[in-house]
């Protein structure tokens, strides 16, 4: 174990309020030694108000510095680090990804109108980098020699560029044949040390949990609260983007839950200091075959209802036992958020949509807008969701991490239960292809192309 002593005045906390006991940040911490909740990083507030914070920020968004150049960095004031850590931050000028109308989607949802921020537009494709970015700081900072993490493709992908520029060891645990071609060329060409395990993403998490008890290795996974740290400022981007008028709702993919989870912390924590007079209500979307959250609060219980065979195509979001829960119904109980699940039909048409607006993404991501479809059907009892409601959806990740998802959905040929050729589950269940674009053959015969074009 690496201990740093320290004297700032950041700490981590457990969230249990039972316990919530106090440890030195410069330690090498994911739960709390005590009780094993999870840990909160405090954070004294900034000594500027808001009015100056927020003309800070636009200042800082013309200089060319890289930690100003970096969304993450820039809002450096909210980051648990000191000035003098500033030399050693592993950037790549994350975040930076517009805030796009997408009016197909919003007729398709049956809203007035809709925005995506697209967190796939960042260095390795996906939002992960927000995170890794403070994460891989810190890991240097601690002087840690191997940095590693389960990963269903995104933080592997991201964790190995990030450690790549660090110079730090990296290790991937990734489930074997479950994860998608983008992501897995990704940590390869990084090279970082590719482990694929049998099993799923659950039981990769276990293992390198245990590993990084035991031995020195750092864990990259959102269980350490410095990815959700740097996660936090997509909330500040966002927010600065809209001249910080706040959305009525922000909707977001749950997966391992830890970037819900971030929204909440910032959220809260702007709110105390008056930042925001409202909070955006955070909803959470699932995949209806990997949606243990969703279980968790239909049930009303305590703990959290695990999903042990968790499926989906989506394979972002394919987890059965998210760390982060806890997390999680805290950031819904703080925003008045929502939960809801969405089937596979539903994301593919949903992503099929998106790219009508000349928005590529991942499937996880599509599930925003699906959720949406579904909310604004279930009517004014169960959830009250007005067409006026003024919604940013988050888009996680780039189309291109999972081509086959979309060429087999153009071509009619998505199938429930087969991810990859390779690693043939079982062939049930066909997704119809509702917006199929399929491609053409046509001989090299000029009048046949004209007469088809209608020229
Ligand atoms: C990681 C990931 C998610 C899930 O995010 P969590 O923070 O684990 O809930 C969703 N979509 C994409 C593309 C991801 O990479
Ligand atoms: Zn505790």
């Amino acid at each position: 174990m690496v201990f740093v002593m320290s004297d700032r005045p950041f700490f981590f906390r457990c969230i249990n309020e039972a316990c919530h006991k106090e440890f030195d940040i410069g330690r090498k911490l994911y739960q709390c030694p005590s009780c094993s909740d999870l840990l909160d990083i405090i954070k004294p507030p900034p000594d500027l108000d808001p009015t100056q914070l927020k003309e800070l920020f636009r200042q800082r968004a013309a200089s060319k510095n890289p930690l100003d150049i970096s969304a993450v960095w820039r809002y450096r004031e909210f980051l648990p680090f000191e000035e003098r850590d500033l030399g050693h931050v592993v950037t790549m000028g994350e975040g930076n990804n517009p805030v796009l109308e997408t009016p197909r989607c919003a007729e398709y949802v049956g809203l007035n109108r809709l925005r995506v921020k697209h967190l796939g537009w960042n260095p390795t494709g996906s939002f992960k980098d927000y995170g890794m970015t403070t994460a891989v700081t810190q890991a240097k900072k601690l002087g840690s020699r191997v940095v590693a993490c389960a990963s269903t493709g995104n933080t592997s992908a991201s964790m190995a560029a990030y450690c790549a520029r660090a110079g730090l060891r990296a290790v991937v645990f990734i489930p074997e044949g479950q994860i998608a071609f983008g992501k897995l060329s990704q940590s390869l060409d990084y090279g970082a040390l590719t482990l694929q395990l049998e099993g799923n993403f659950d039981v990769a998490m276990g293992l390198v949990r245990e590993l990084s008890d035991e031995t020195d290795l750092y864990l990259m996974n959102s269980i350490n609260p410095f990815r959700l740290e740097g996660q936090q400022t997509v909330i500040l981007e966002l927010l600065e983007q809209l001249d910080w008028k706040v959305p009525d709702r922000i909707v977001v993919p749950g997966g391992n839950l830890g970037n819900c989870s971030s929204y909440g912390k910032i959220l809260m924590d702007l709110k105390k200091m008056g930042f925001i007079d409202k909070v955006p209500r955070i909803t959470i979307i699932q995949a209806s075959g990997a949606d243990p959250l969703y279980r968790t609060l239909v049930t009303s219980s305590a703990e959290l209802v695990p999903v042990p065979d968790a499926w989906t195509l989506a394979s972002a979001i394919k987890i059965g036992k998210p760390i982060s829960w806890k997390k999680a119904l805290r950031t819904l109980k703080f925003t008045d958020g929502w939960c809801d699940v969405v089937s596979e039909q539903e994301i593919a048409d949903a992503k099929a949509t998106l790219g009508l607006d000349g928005i590529g993404c991942e499937p996880a991501s599509a599930t925003t807008v699906a959720g949406l479809k579904k909310l604004m059907k279930l009517g004014q009892d169960d959830v009250t969701m007005d067409p006026d409601e003024d919604v940013i959806a988050i888009l996680t990740g780039h189309q291109l991490k999972d081509p086959d998802y979309t060429v087999n959905y153009h071509l009619d040929n998505l199938h429930e239960h087969a991810i990859y050729e390779n690693n043939l589950i079982e062939k049930s269940g066909k997704i119809k292809s509702t917006f199929a674009n399929k491609p053409m053959e046509i001989g090299p015969d000029k009048e046949k192309i004209i007469r088809l074009l209608k020229l």
